[in-house]
C-alpha cells in the first residue's frame, strides 16, 4: 500500500503532526504497534504529571481537569479521545520494523506487510527502550526485578517481599520508591539528577520558566544549543523532589550511585551496602530508531542528526526528540510547535515535488 504520508506511533507526537494532516485532508495513516497512548497507558498506576495542567494540551483541544497534576489515565483518556477525529487513519497492532528506501519512495516493512511513502514521519517516542545496566545480571535469579516502565503497583510485588531497592532517583524513581514504602523496606539509591524546586516565591516552576522566555530558547541558537548539550545527557529534572527529605519522612534508607550487584547484595559508591529481595530499576532510557531505521541518519552514539526534526533525508523527519526545538519538545505541550514546523515543512516539499511533477 502506498501512502502520502506515514506516521510511526500513536502517542502524543504522532496525534500531533496527525492532527495537523487531517485538518488539511491530507491521504495518511499512522501505524502503531499496540494502541493509542500506550506508552502512557503502560506506567506506574499511581503516576501524576510533573507538568500543571495549564501546560498540557495539544493542538485545537484543551486538557480539562480538576486536578492540578493530571493522572496518567486523564492523559491516556485525553489522548485517545484527541485521535477520534482521525481514528480511520489509524492502524493498530502494526510494528514497523524496518525503514529503507527503494527508488523515491521510503519501504516500511512491519509484522502486517510492506508499505510505501513518500514521506515518513517517526513518532515512536525518544524512549525507546528501559535501560537496565548490565550488573543486573550479577543479581540472584530469585530476586525480582522490574524496570520502573514495567513495575504497576504495590501489587507488582508478592506480599512477603520485604526490602525493595529502588535505584535512581529520578521522578519515576521516587515516586516509586514512596509508594513501596507503604508496605516494604525501601532502599533508594541516587542517581546524577537535576532537583529544581516546584515553587519560587509561591509559583510553579514551570510558569517561571514560561515567563522568563525559556520555551522559547530554540536549537541553532548560541544559547539553545549550549542548553541542550548540557541538560540532554542527564536525566529529566525533578521538581520539589529532594530525596533526603523523602527518605526522612517515609523511612526510606538512602545510598549513594550503585556501583556492584551481588547475589542479592547492593553496593553503593561508598561501599555502604544493603540486601534486598526485589529492585526496581528506574535507570531511564535509551534510544532505539537505529535498531528499525536502516538510512544513514544517525551519528556515532546513534542518536538521530537533524535540525528541528528534519533530516538529510528528503520526506524523513522526526518528532518527540529530547530538545527537539526547545526545553519543552519531549513535554505533552511542548510537541505542538515542532508538529507545526514539521507540517509547514511538508507543505513546502509538496509545493516543490508538485513543480517537479509538472
Ligand atoms: C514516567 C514518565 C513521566 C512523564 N511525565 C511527564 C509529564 O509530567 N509531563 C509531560 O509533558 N511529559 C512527561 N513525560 C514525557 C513524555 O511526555 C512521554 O515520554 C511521552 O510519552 C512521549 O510521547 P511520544 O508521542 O513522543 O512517544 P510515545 O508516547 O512513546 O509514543 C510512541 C508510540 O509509538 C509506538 N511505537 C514505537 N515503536 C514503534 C514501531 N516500531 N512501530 C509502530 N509503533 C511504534 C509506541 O507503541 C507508542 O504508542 C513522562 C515520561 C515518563 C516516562
Amino acid at each position: 500500500m502506498h501512502k502520502k504520508h506515514i506516521i510511526i506511533g500513536a502517542g502524543q507526537a504522532g496525534l500531533s503532526i496527525a492532527y495537523y494532516l487531517d485538518k488539511n485532508k491530507e491521504d495518511f495513516l499512522i501505524l502503531e504497534r499496540d494502541s493509542v497512548a500506550s506508552t502512557w497507558k503502560k506506567q506506574y498506576d499511581s503516576l501524576t504529571l510533573i507538568t500543571p495542567n495549564p501546560f498540557i494540551s495539544l493542538a485545537g483541544k484543551k486538557f480539562n481537569t480538576q486536578n492540578k497534576f493530571p493522572t496518567k489515565n486523564e492523559v491516556v483518556n485525553y489522548l485517545k479521545d484527541y485521535s477520534t477525529t482521525f481514528a480511520d487513519h489509524i492502524v493498530l497492532d502494526t510494528q514497523v520494523l524496518e525503514i529503507t528506501q527503494e527508488e523515491k519512495l521510503y519501504r516500511l516493512t512491519t509484522n502486517k506487510g510492506t508499505y510505501h511513502a513518500t514521506n515518513v514521519i517517526v513518532a515512536s517516542g525518544y524512549n525507546g527502550d528501559p535501560f537496565v545496566p548490565n550488573m543486573a545480571k550479577d543479581l540472584n535469579d530469585g530476586i525480582i526485578q522490574y524496570h520502573s516502565s514495567t513495575y504497576k503497583s504495590l501489587d507488582s510485588l508478592p506480599e512477603k517481599t520485604s526490602r525493595v531497592a529502588v535505584i535512581g532517583s529520578g521522578n519515576s524513581g521516587i515516586a516509586i520508591a514512596k509508594e513501596l514504602s507503604k508496605k516494604h523496606n525501601v532502599s533508594l539509591f541516587e542517581g546524577n539528577i537535576k532537583r529544581f524546586p516546584r515553587k519560587i516565591l509561591g509559583i510553579d516552576i514551570f510558569w517561571w520558566v514560561g515567563s522568563l522566555g525559556l520555551f522559547k530558547v530554540k536549537r541553532g541558537t548560541f544559547l539553545g544549543d549550549k542548553l541542550a548539550k548540557k541538560l540532554i545527557p542527564k536525566g529529566d529534572p525533578t521538581y520539589g523532589y529532594y530525596p533526603e527529605k523523602i527518605a526522612k519522612k517515609h523511612n526510606i534508607k538512602l545510598f549513594k550511585r550503585l556501583v556492584q550487584c551481588n547475589g542479592n547484595i547492593l553496593t553503593d559508591q561508598n561501599e555502604d551496602f544493603t540486601e534486598i529481595d526485589a529492585v526496581v530499576w528506574a535507570t531511564g532510557f535509551r534510544t532505539n530508531y537505529h535498531k528499525f531505521i536502516k538510512l544513514n541518519v544517525f551519528d556515532s552514539n546513534k542518536q538521530v542528526q537533524h535540525f528541528r526534526g528534519t533530516t538529510s533525508y528528503d520526506g524523513l523527519y522526526f518528532l518527540g526528540l529530547k530538545w527537539q526545538s526547545n526545553i519543552s519538545s519531549f513535554l505533552i505541550f511542548g510537541v505542538k510547535e515542532d508538529a507545526k514546523y514539521i507540517y509547514k515543512k511538508l507543505n513546502s516539499k509538496r509545493k516543490k515535488d508538485i513543480c517537479v511533477t509538472d
